[in-house]
């Protein structure tokens, strides 16, 4: 079996990798992970990154990674390693499960790994880390295992300068690469997707037994902090049977201090037949996992500062407050209970970190010198930026929509394009020379801005709900369409000429004062836009989703209240408050 050589590249700057052994004359097996793919010469694995390069095992992703964000530690989720601290990080692409329900299946899906990456050195990314005050590196949205290489060269890398390292996995690795690479981790967060086989075999295309494996042996064999995700799906993993089974084994094998993160999850990838994960589902696991006595539990991917916050398992007191990223009170002195004095699990410095729930887009090539790049000249060369225009709405104000003239419309996309690229490359747009045609003066009551990459959505976020200029409407939506979606990775600057964008202008918000059925009638597809709100719950779709979807209006009334989290039934109440809106 080969273990990694030390940074030995190809002529096209990918590394010759480790784990593999020879079958027969020319065709290698992977040792990697379980799924020991068996490679002839010019295939590549499953996870498609790991390919037999004449007889050999060559990693295409070596250096290259889809871009790289500054995060919340809580973001990756990991509560009890140096809370409220900044996380640079980063994936590149493929992966060695198959999940239907991938939340980042456009990178670990991706087979376009020369034009999604970007070109960073392990010593750069550590270069990095240190001038943003960075806490840790994550090796994150796809599984760094496929990559092992790059994430323990770059760990290694950053260990020297005292940064710390975090593996955000799904533990699917075999058992003579596990060592080599978790001991070049400080902390991880594993994904234990269910309990049982037949949900690993048929949903992840994968095994559980190697993954409680890596659990019991982060737990026996290791100093790496971690804590367990699970995503609970709606009649998928979310039985309670299921549910009781698996915090006993936790309990049983890995002990009541590692902390358990429940998160909703969201339809996406292959698994689009059901709804997110309803707030009780969480609430009801968190309870078992409590009652079956795990010390420190919580629920993501919701408003519930309740059960996203830390309390002592001695006193019950309130250790840590926590509204999804953002810390509130904080009462550990060091490791320790402020109101007791009982040590809590965990890695804490003397005081919590205030990077606080932003993200932040960081251009690494740029901010370190390319002496130090072992990756070949002709990789590090930034990409053009040439976003293509797909679509704009020209109705733009309150009461009166009006037409952009062509110099208008072709002025604010020009804008979105260029706020969209100087945000992803971490500069100031360049708008001084910027002739508007007047379309800056104009008033809207808000702008959203998507973008797509060969028809996938790649992100869309917007600013709505008072009269503001058409400029700032649009800066704004283009900022945060470029770092802020949720759902997606920021974008990567070399993604930008494979882009197409979209600006709809917002205008002409009606309250829908009729109710019950009778709203359908006040829903006009391809004119209006929903947007719905009750409670905290609030959600809004554009004109152009229920077209290119295919909806009539009662379905896109319950698609919109499936956005804001409310029964599909929503909009039919009087206690709903719905307005269209022209865009
Ligand atoms: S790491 Fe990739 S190539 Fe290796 S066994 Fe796993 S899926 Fe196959």
């Amino acid at each position: 079996m080969s273990l990694p050589p030390q940074a030995e590249l190809f002529a096209d700057g990918a590394l010759r990798g480790g784990w593999w052994h020879v079958a027969e004359p020319g065709r290698i097996v992977c040792d990697l992970c379980p799924r020991e793919c068996s490679l002839k010469p010019g295939d590549r694995g499953f996870c498609f990154v790991r390919e037999n390069r004449d007889g050999e095992m060559a990693l295409s992703t070596f250096g290259r990674s889809t871009g790289f964000c500054i995060d919340p530690i809580e973001k990756k989720p990991l509560n009890h390693f140096y809370p409220g601290t900044p996380v640079l990080s980063f994936g590149t692409a493929g992966c060695n499960l198959g999940c239907q329900f991938c939340q980042n299946w456009d990178i670990s899906k991706s087979r376009e790994v020369a034009r999604l990456s970007e070109v960073a050195t392990p010593e750069m990314i550590a270069a990095a880390a240190q001038e943003h005050g960075c806490r840790s590196v994550a090796y994150t949205y796809n599984d760094p295992i496929v990559w092992a290489e790059y994430a323990i060269a770059t760990a290694a890398a950053c260990r020297a300068v005292g940064i710390k390292s975090v593996a955000v996995t799904a533990g699917y690795i075999s058992p003579s690469a596990r060592a080599p690479f978790f001991h070049a981790m400080d902390a991880a967060n594993v994904d234990l997707k269910a309990f049982d086989e037949a949900f690993y075999r048929q949903i992840t295309y994968s095994q559980l037994q190697p993954v409680l494996d890596t659990l019991t042996w982060l737990k026996n064999e290791s100093d790496v902090w971690f804590e367990i995700t699970n995503l609970v799906i709606p009649d998928a993993n979310d039985g309670e049977d299921d549910l009781r089974r698996m915090c006993d084994w936790i309990l049983q094998h890995v002990g009541d201090s590692v902390p358990v993160h429940f998160s909703a999850f969201h339809p996406d990838f292959r698994m689009q037949d059901r709804p997110r994960t309803p707030h009780a589902t969480l609430l009801k696991a968190y309870e078992i996992a409590r009652q079956q006595g795990l010390q420190f539990v919580y629920v993501g991917n919701v408003n519930d500062v309740e059960h996203q916050s830390t309390y002592c398992p001695a006193c019950q007191g309130l250790l840590i407050e926590r509204n999804w990223y953002q810390l509130g009170t904080y009462q550990l002195q060091s490791d320790r209970c402020a109101h007791c004095n009982t040590q809590i699990a965990g890695h804490f410095d003397e005081h919590p970190g205030t990077w606080g729930r932003q993200r932040q887009p960081v251009r690494i090539a740029a901010q370190t010198p390319q002496s130090q790049s072992s990756i070949p000249a002709d990789r590090r060369t930034e990409a053009t930026v040439s976003i293509q225009e797909e679509s704009m709405s020209t109705r733009a104000t309150n009461t009166t929509p009006i037409e952009l003239s062509a110099p208008q419309r072709r002025a604010v996309h020009q804008v979105a394009c260029e706020v969209l690229a100087a945000t992803t490359k971490g500069r100031s747009p360049n708008l001084s020379d910027m002739d508007w045609h007047g379309a800056d003066k104009l008033s809207v009551m808000g702008a959203f801005v998507t973008v797509k990459r060969h028809e996938r959505l790649r992100g869309c976020c917007g600013t709505l709900g008072q009269v503001m200029s058409l400029s700032e409407a649009v800066l704004g939506a283009a900022q945060r369409t470029a770092s802020d979606d949720p759902r997606l990775p920021p974008l990567s600057p070399t993604e930008l000429r494979h882009l197409h964008v979209g600006v709809t202008l917002l205008s002409d918000f009606e309250p829908v004062r009729v109710t019950g059925r009778n709203r359908i009638d006040a829903v006009t597809v391809g004119q209006h836009g929903l947007r719905i709100a009750r409670g905290e719950h609030a959600g809004l779709l554009l004109p152009s989703v229920a077209v290119d979807n295919g909806w009539d209006a009662e379905t896109f009334l319950q698609q919109v209240c499936r956005k804001a989290k409310l029964p599909v039934t929503a909009w039919e109440d009087e206690a709903t408050e719905l307005l269209t809106f022209a865009g």
